[in-house]
C-alpha cells in the first residue's frame, strides 16, 4: 500500500500573487481547450500580436550562438556591459563602471535576485499602486512588506508624494518606481521623480527603477532616469530587450547600480552572490543586447504618428473612452490602456469575477485593476497589441458587455 502524503508549497508563497497569469487566465484556457476561440488582450508579450524583433538581433544571435554554449561571468559578458554602460552614459545616469552592471534571464529575474538579497522579514519597500505586480509579489517572496503608494489618476496617474511621505516608516528599506509605468501608460515628469529622490535621500531608502518602456513613448514625450538626477541616492535601474525590441523570449535584461555605493558595499556583495549562485543569464540572450542598443532603433518607427502601435494606441483609446461610464487617461507610454468604469452606472464588487463574466459571455481577456493591486474594484487594463481590427472587434464585445452590465 502506498501512503499519499500531501505536498504542501512553501508558506514563503502564502502572501505572493500574480494575477495576470491567475484564474481568469486558467478558465481562458479551459475555454480554449474546449473549442471555444478567444481574443486575448492581457499580457504584453509583443511576439505574439506580429511585432518581429529587429532583424540585426536575430541574425547576431545566430551567428553568436557557437560561442554561447560556456556560462559566462555571472554579471554578464563584456560585450552587453561596455553597451548598457554607454547606454548610461546616454541616459545620464552617472559613474557606472562595468562593474555595476548584472545581466538577467529578464527583468523578472533581476527584481526577484534585488529584493532577496535585500529584505528580512518585515521590511517595508513602497510599490505603487497600481504596479506591475512582480514588485509586490517579489517583495513577499522575499519576506519584505509591500506597502501600496497610491498613484494619482487625477493628475495623469503622477506617484501621489503625500501619499508616499505619509508611508514611510522607520521600516521602509526602499521604493520602487516604474516609468513609464505598467499598467497605467504613464510618464512621470521630472519635478515629481525629483521629489521622490528628495524623500529617498531623507530617509536612506534605495531607489529601485523599472524603464523597462524606456523607448516606447508616444507624441514625442522625453524619457528621464531617475538615476540621471542623483549621484548620491543609491538607485538600481532597471531596462531589458523584452519591450522595447519585442524579444520577450529572449530573456535579455539588466541592472545598473548607481549612486553613491559606499555605504551599500554590504548589499553589493548580496547582489554578487545571488547573481553568482544562478551562474549566469542566457547567454544567446546576452549577445543580442550590443546588438539592439547600438543598432537601428526600430521603435521609433512603431511609435511615430502613422506607426503601428501609435494607431493602435489612438484607436483603442478612441473606441473605450467612447463607451458610456468609461474613461481613460491617454498614455503616454508602454503598451497599455488602464480604464476607469464609472461605479455609479457599474457597481462591481468583486472585478476578478467582472472579467471572468466578460470571458466567459464575450470571449474577451482583459486584466482586473486588482491584479495590479489597484484598491478599487472599478480598473481593467486593455493590452494595445493587436492589430486595430482585433482590437476593434474585442472593444466592440467589450462595449455590448457594459451595456448588458448598465441594464441589470
Ligand atoms: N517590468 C515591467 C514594468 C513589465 O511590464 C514587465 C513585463 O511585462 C517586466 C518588468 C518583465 O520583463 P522581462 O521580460 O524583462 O522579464
Amino acid at each position: 500500500m502506498t501512503i499519499v502524503k500531501e505536498i504542501k508549497k512553501s508558506s514563503k508563497l502564502n502572501n505572493v500573487c500574480y494575477d495576470i497569469r491567475g484564474p481568469v487566465l486558467e478558465l481562458a484556457q479551459q475555454m480554449e481547450e474546449e473549442g471555444q476561440k478567444i481574443i486575448k488582450l492581457n499580457i504584453g508579450n509583443v511576439g505574439v500580436f506580429g511585432f518581429d524583433p529587429p532583424e540585426e538581433i536575430q541574425l547576431d544571435m545566430i551567428r553568436n550562438l557557437p560561442n554561447s554554449a560556456a556560462y559566462s561571468d555571472s554579471k554578464g559578458i563584456f560585450s552587453a556591459r561596455k553597451a548598457i554602460m554607454h547606454y548610461c552614459q546616454e541616459k545620464g545616469i552617472q559613474g557606472v563602471t562595468l562593474d555595476d552592471i548584472y545581466t538577467g534571464n529578464g527583468v523578472s529575474e533581476l527584481i526577484v535576485l534585488a529584493m532577496n538579497a535585500l529584505l528580512n522579514a518585515g521590511d517595508e519597500v513602497l510599490v505603487p499602486a497600481p504596479d506591475y505586480p512582480l514588485w509586490t509579489a517579489a517583495v513577499s517572496l522575499s519576506g519584505g512588506t509591500p506597502k501600496h503608494y497610491m498613484c494619482d489618476e487625477a493628475q495623469e496617474w503622477a506617484p501621489d508624494i503625500a501619499d508616499i511621505k505619509s508611508k514611510i516608516t522607520p521600516k521602509t528599506k526602499a521604493i520602487v518606481v516604474i516609468n513609464p509605468n505598467n499598467p497605467t501608460g504613464a510618464l512621470y515628469g521630472d519635478a515629481v521623480l525629483k521629489e521622490i529622490i528628495a524623500l529617498a535621500r531623507e530617509h536612506g531608502l534605495i531607489i529601485f527603477a523599472d524603464e523597462i518602456y524606456d523607448k516606447t513613448l508616444f507624441d514625442g514625450v522625453k524619457h528621464t532616469s531617475i538615476g540621471a538626477l542623483s549621484t548620491d541616492v543609491v538607485t538600481v535601474t532597471f531596462n531589458g530587450l523584452s519591450k522595447n525590441y519585442r524579444s520577450c523570449g529572449y530573456r535579455s535584461g539588466w541592472m545598473v547600480v548607481s549612486g553613491d555605493k559606499s555605504g551599500a558595499k554590504d548589499y553589493i556583495e548580496g547582489l554578487n552572490m545571488l547573481s553568482s549562485m544562478r551562474l549566469c543569464a542566457n547567454v544567446p540572450g546576452q549577445y543580442a543586447i550590443q546588438t539592439a542598443l547600438g543598432g537601428y532603433q526600430s521603435i521609433n518607427d512603431l511609435v511615430a504618428e502613422g506607426g503601428r502601435l501609435r494607431r493602435q494606441r489612438d484607436l483603442a483609446w478612441e473606441l473605450v473612452t467612447q463607451i458610456p461610464g468609461v474613461t481613460c487617461v491617454k498614455p503616454k507610454a508602454a503598451l497599455y490602456l488602464f480604464p476607469k468604469l464609472d461605479p455609479e452606472m457599474y457597481p462591481i464588487e468583486n472585478d476578478q469575477e467582472f472579467i471572468a463574466t466578460l470571458l466567459r459571455e464575450e470571449k474577451v481577456l482583459l486584466v482586473q485593476g486588482s491584479g495590479f493591486n489597484w484598491p478599487h474594484p472599478d480598473h481593467f487594463r486593455i493590452v494595445f497589441l493587436p492589430h486595430e481590427d482585433v482590437l476593434r472587434e474585442a472593444i466592440a464585445r467589450l462595449a455590448k458587455f457594459l451595456e448588458r452590465y448598465r441594464k441589470k
